[in-house]
């Protein structure tokens, strides 16, 4: 199972590109502030901004992969995919001549050599990044917000991609309990901050229900059994069902009590 993952499109646990989420961000940044703030992306997708002057002071760490972000004495930290993103030419060569003129990149060099300056223009960036195939073979872990928020994945609605999670996720679970799969050789497909399998399956179970409801459907189960008998006959879902019974029990239980 895990083989066939990895070797095939996975289209309901569609990739988080943490460059598009981070693109649109840069770009109200970008219209909002002038050049002394700076607009920093990490090699992982993820950016920053530098305030003040624009220009990064201190090194440290990106919170996402971890690798060295920053910079010392006004030049960005040397780093292939680590660069500034100017709003466009006329900042850059703003920027630039400042930077020349102070100096900088000759400071805290290597031998001599000058210190290279990574950066590309808003335009170039975005043109990369909208071009960038989201496609990718397997399942990459995602965040907990990615998994949890509706996706956008070709024409699907929302309860097809609920639906084949489930049954993904319940593969997962059942290749756990018969001993097929270790949990370590899962753990890169399930996203980050769920413990366990089945509260990954609780999460779509509630975001199905949640979407059936929206289209005015209040009992799932018999929603599941009516579009396939087999969906219906899932385990994880007959699970789920008794836990809700159990709830609603409990819940009538209480104000029949509260009433006596
Ligand atoms: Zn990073």
């Amino acid at each position: 199972m895990i083989d066939f993952i990895k070797e095939n499109y996975i289209l309901s646990l569609i990739q988080e590109n943490l460059f598009k989420k981070s693109l649109y961000q840069i770009e109200n940044f970008l219209n909002e502030n002038d050049y002394k703030s700076g607009a920093y992306i990490c090699s992982c997708g993820k950016w920053y901004s530098i305030l003040e002057c624009g220009l990064p002071k201190y090194e440290f760490k990106c919170d996402n992969c971890k690798n060295i972000i920053g910079g010392i004495d006004h030049v960005p930290y040397d780093r292939e995919g680590h660069f500034r993103i100017f709003k466009d030419k006329s900042e850059e060569e703003f920027v630039m001549k400042w930077v020349n003129d102070s100096n900088w990149l000759k400071k805290n060099c290597n031998n001599g050599k000058e210190r290279v300056f990574r950066r590309k223009i808003f335009s170039e960036f975005k043109n990369e990044i909208e071009n960038m195939n989201d496609d990718i073979k397997g399942i990459k872990k995602c965040s907990k917000d990615f998994f949890i928020k509706n996706k956008n994945i070709r024409q699907l609605n929302q309860i097809t991609i609920r639906l084949i999670e489930s049954i993904i996720y319940e593969c997962f679970l059942l290749n756990i309990e018969l001993e097929y799969n270790n949990y370590d050789e899962i753990n890169n497909f399930i996203p980050e901050n769920y413990d366990y399998i089945f509260d990954i399956l609780r999460e779509c179970w509630n975001c199905l229900e949640s979407e059936l409801q929206k289209i005015g459907i209040m009992e799932t189960e018999i929603f599941l059994n009516m579009i396939s008998y087999k969906i219906g006959d899932l385990k994880i879902m007959k699970i789920f069902l008794m836990l809700k019974l159990e709830m609603n029990l409990k819940k009538k239980l209480i104000l029949l009590l509260k009433r006596i």
